[in-house]
Formats: C-alpha cells, structure tokens, sequence
C-alpha cells in the first residue's frame, strides 16, 4: 500500500498507521532499490525549512512517518488526514520483530560503543531469532567511511538502522545510501540509547496525553533550545491555517525527486531556502 504524502509548510510526511507502516517497509525489503524511512517532528519541520539539503532528502524519502504528535495535530488542523503518530522509536522494534520473524538481515549502526552492542543485545532478547549481521558505533571518521561502507556491503543487511541524531543521519542517508547494499536504510535518531536503557521513554500516561515532549524537556533540559521550535511550528501552522496559506497539500507519489512548491509564494520560501543552504 502507497502511503498518501501531504506536505506541511512545504514539508512532506505520509498519512500512515503503524501497522502499514511495517507493511509498507516490508515490501521496500522485498523491492529492487534501497529506500529511506524518515521521521517528521515539529522540530524537523522547522528545520528543513530553513535547510534544502535535509528537505531534499526528506521528499526522496520512501516514507517520512509523522514522528510528533504535533505533525498529526497539524495535517488534522489543516485538513489533511494523519490518524495516528508513528513514533521512528516504536516502529523499529516492530520492524525488528518482523525481521525475526521472515529471517531479513539487520545492520546497527550509531550511538556510542556501549550502547550500539547493548542495543544489539537487547534486541535479540526481545526477537528471538533475529539475525544482527553487524553493529557499529556512529563515532566513525570520514576517512574510515568507506571502509565501513564495505563492512556493511560484505554482509548485505536489508534493513539498516541509522542513528546518529537529526540532520547528520539524513545527510549521511543522503549521502551513502546509492552506495550500500541494503534494501532499507532508516533514520532512528536516538533510538538506540532508548532501547539500551540509557535514556527513559517517558510514561505511558505522558504518552497517553500527548505530552511526551514535555517528559523529555523535563528529563533532559540540555534539549531546551531543540524545543524552542514547538511554538515557532505552533505559530507557523496556526498562521498557516487562519491566513488561508495551502501549506498544507497533497504532494508527489513516493519516492520522488524535489519538486517546487505551487501557491503564490513558493518563489519566496525557495528563495529563502537557497540563501539558507
Ligand atoms: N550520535 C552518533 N554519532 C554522532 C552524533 C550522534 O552516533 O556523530 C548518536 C548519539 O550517540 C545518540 C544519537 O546519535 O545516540 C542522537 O540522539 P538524539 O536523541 O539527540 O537524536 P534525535 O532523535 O533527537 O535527533
């Protein structure tokens, strides 16, 4: 199932459930090209307005799952139709399970040392039978790159996770991925430490409420500037709304080249784009 691609303020993200999601993904695993899943958050949104190469590679993405329940809040306040967060969090182990399950290969690669190979080990506790062909911490020089390249070529994963935080995954995706030999390359940002125990999810009663940004802000202050974007999207998307701007639209089918937006002032969010990159 093709999942229904919108864009907010310019930015696309896929009107999918969870369980199409790990479809979804599972038939890119059975597919001929490597493709990329991406997550969308407010604070990605705001950032990829400003930075063509990060929203360049969001638009080639496969799938760009609505990561943040603001993301949902918004396709739902400017008339779209996202039902439901899929969490880049929660959607790998599913697909890790699926994994398991149909024998596809895996690839860790991010975070430090100790939590790459507690994660590896965590995730074969969890799903058993899972095949980890490799994991590798996100600390690697440029140099040692195509030496890594060729490590994760010789083992031929078909499902690589990337987690090394937002923008460095999606422009090292951007960069390595017509390189490697894998069916599906996705951006897991700080999955791994979660997984590994290092960084608490917040409860279920904060998840309930839509209020695990605020969980998060709690428990690691440090991310106060990361989440000065939340109002500015809030400010964006409700400026967006009540002055009738369409930035919200239906846009491309996936995967997709980048394409120009159309309502009257695309030249000049273009034009702020380049002067940003
Ligand atoms: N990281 C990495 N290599 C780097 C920079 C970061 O492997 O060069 C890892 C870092 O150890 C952490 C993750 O990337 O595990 C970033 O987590 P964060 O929660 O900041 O990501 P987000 O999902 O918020 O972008």
């Amino acid at each position: 199932m093709k999942p229904r691609r919108i864009e907010i303020l310019g930015v696309p993200v896929d009107c999918i459930t969870m369980d199409e999601a790990v479809d979804f993904a599972e038939s890119m695993i059975k597919g001929q090209h490597p493709c990329a899943i991406l997550a969308v958050n407010p604070e990605k949104v705001v950032r990829a307005q400003q930075d063509n190469a990060l929203l360049t590679q969001l638009r080639n993405s496969a799938l760009v799952i609505p990561d943040g329940i603001g993301v949902v809040f918004a396709t739902r306040l400017l008339g779209g139709s996202c039902t439901e967060r899929v969490p880049g969090s929660e959607l790998m182990p599913l697909l890790c399970q699926r994994a398991a399950l149909k024998g596809y290969k895996v690839f860790l690669f991010g975070a430090s040392p100790d939590v790459v190979s507690r994660t590896a080990q965590i995730l074969q506790q969890q799903c058993v039978g899972l095949k980890i062909v490799g994991a590798q911490h996100g600390y690697v020089k440029e140099d040692d790159m195509p030496a890594m390249i060729a490590k994760i070529n010789s083992v031929q994963p078909d499902i690589l996770f990337v987690a090394l935080g937002s923008p460095k995954q999606e422009m090292w995706i951007a960069r390595y991925l017509p390189e490697l030999k894998v069916n599906v390359c996705q951006g897991v940002g700080g999955t791994f430490d979660v997984v590994a125990g290092r960084v608490k999810r917040a409860p279920l009663l904060f998840r309930l409420i839509h209020l695990e940004w605020f969980y998060r802000l709690l428990s690691q202050p440090s991310r106060i500037l990361r989440q000065t974007a939340l109002p500015i999207f809030a400010y964006q998307v409700l400026r967006s709304k009540f002055t009738r701007r369409p930035d919200l639209q239906p846009a491309f089918s996936v995967p997709t080249a980048p394409v120009s937006r159309s309502h009257s002032d695309s030249g000049k969010s273009d034009h702020h784009r380049e002067k940003a990159a």
